[in-house]
């Protein structure tokens, strides 16, 4: 049976590479919504190449664009952010893509759940801002929730079969970014440039950023605990720099299974469109002799003091975890546009968090203000 794929999210770097997937087995997957905030010209170009049931344009100045564009053709076009949580809900595809990136991701992602499709989720502010909610949803909902996160794609992949035995802890290996092993003195000068180069992983802005102030292994923390249902004390961060090992889990009798692979996000792509099958593929195979040493280290907190915040905010819950991502976003936009420096994307954060009052169990509607309020208050700081 050919599985129906939404793709939220399709211009995207995990966009791109979920429907090389796809293009590369069209008797398992066919392509039924595409999204895109703002690319209209790709999504148009994907379009006319997949030929979905429906194309979403988040911004809806580009309508009348993308319309004419497609015309001749039976795709129906939606616009604006209302219409992405419209078409979540839709009966035309069975399995939700979820590759926004940020918290833009949230809604759709719910509508989805909320009508009982299944979610390949890359998304991971999804669940550091909501995801108690989103969890609770799945679980209410039978809805599975498969990891696309290359780390915990890893952990997922270890756990098969392994239902009945509780996990001890799990490492989430992290790659360090493109300024490991640098210094405060150093990192006051980096740029945009410099920070969206990383080592291993083609990734999309935000993420790039995130991967080198360590905050992304910190959102990483966090969606962990919600996949995995884990106390932060089983989750710890290790710096190997080969990004060979994805990810490892300790179980209670001490044992412990890693995933390894070449860094290349189509993997774990492939592996939840198509769990609980595995796909033949042609892609590249890792090759041990090009690594005479597997490296672990413990990230330098004092240094990425993005971590510490988020190490934070998962011991406290609640909504930290919500306005710190909220204040990320707003402090890394502002960092791309130059217009704070590296490490004053941390100096924002930690100010927001200071500030936005804290409420132990949040309901949707008080994560959605949080977030709100966060923004709000970020940008204030920056002076935007
Ligand atoms: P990206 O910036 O390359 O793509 C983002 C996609 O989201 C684009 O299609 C864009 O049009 C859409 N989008 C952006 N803002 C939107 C908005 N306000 N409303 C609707 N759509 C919007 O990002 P990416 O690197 O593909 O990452 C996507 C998600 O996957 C992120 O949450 C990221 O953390 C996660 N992720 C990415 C990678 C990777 O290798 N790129 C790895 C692991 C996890
Ligand atoms: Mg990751």
């Amino acid at each position: 049976m050919v599985k129906r794929i939404g793709i939220f999210g399709s211009t995207g770097s995990i966009g791109k590479q979920a429907l090389e997937v796809i293009k590369d087995n069209p008797d398992k997957f066919s392509v039924e919504i595409l999204t895109a905030y703002n690319n209209h010209e790709l999504l148009v170009e994907q379009a006319l190449e997949f030929d979905p049931n429906i194309v979403v344009i988040g911004d809806e100045t580009h309508y009348t664009k993308v319309k004419d564009a497609l015309s001749n053709t039976s795709i129906k076009v939606f616009a604006g952010e209302d219409a992405l949580e419209e078409v979540a809900a839709m009966d035309c595809y069975d399995m939700m893509l979820a590759a926004i990136v940020g918290f833009a991701g949230l809604k759709p992602t719910l509508k989805a759940i909320e009508n009982k499709k299944a979610i390949a989720l890359a998304n991971k502010e999804t669940l550091v801002v909501a995801g108690d909610i989103v969890m609770n949803m799945a679980v209410e909902n039978q809805v599975p929730i498969i990891p696309v996160d290359s780390e915990h794609s890893a952990i997922f992949q270890c756990l098969v079969g392994e239902t009945r035995n509780k996990i001890e802890k799990i490492y989430l290996t992290a790659s360090g970014g493109p300024f490991v092993g640098r210094k405060p003195n150093f990192l006051v000068n980096v740029k945009r440039e410099h920070a969206l180069q990383h080592p291993n992983w083609q990734m999309g802005a935000k993420i790039s950023v995130d991967s080198a102030t360590l905050m992304n292994k910190g959102l990483e923390m966090i969606e962990a605990k919600w996949l995995f249902n884990l106390h932060p004390d089983q989750i710890e961060v290790l710096i190997h720099q080969q990004s060979a090992i994805h990810s490892i889990v300790q179980f209670e009798d001490g044992s412990m299974k890693a995933q390894l692979g070449v860094p290349d996000m189509r993997l774990p792509i492939q592996y939840a469109l198509g769990f609980p099958a595995r796909i033949p593929n042609n892609y590249p195979r890792f090759d041990f002799k090009k690594f005479s040493t597997f490296t672990f280290e413990e990230p330098d907190y004092r240094t990425f003091r993005n971590l510490v915040l988020a190490i934070d905010a998962l011991h406290k819950g609640g909504n930290l975890p919500c306005i710190m991502n909220a204040a990320n976003e707003i402090a890394v936009y502002a960092f791309l546009k130059n217009r704070i420096g590296f490490l004053e994307m941390t100096d924002v954060i930690e100010n927001v968090m200071c500030k936005i009052p804290f409420i132990e169990s949040p309901t949707l509607e008080e994560y959605l203000d949080s977030d709100a309020e966060a923004r709000t208050l970020a940008a204030d700081i920056i002076r935007l």
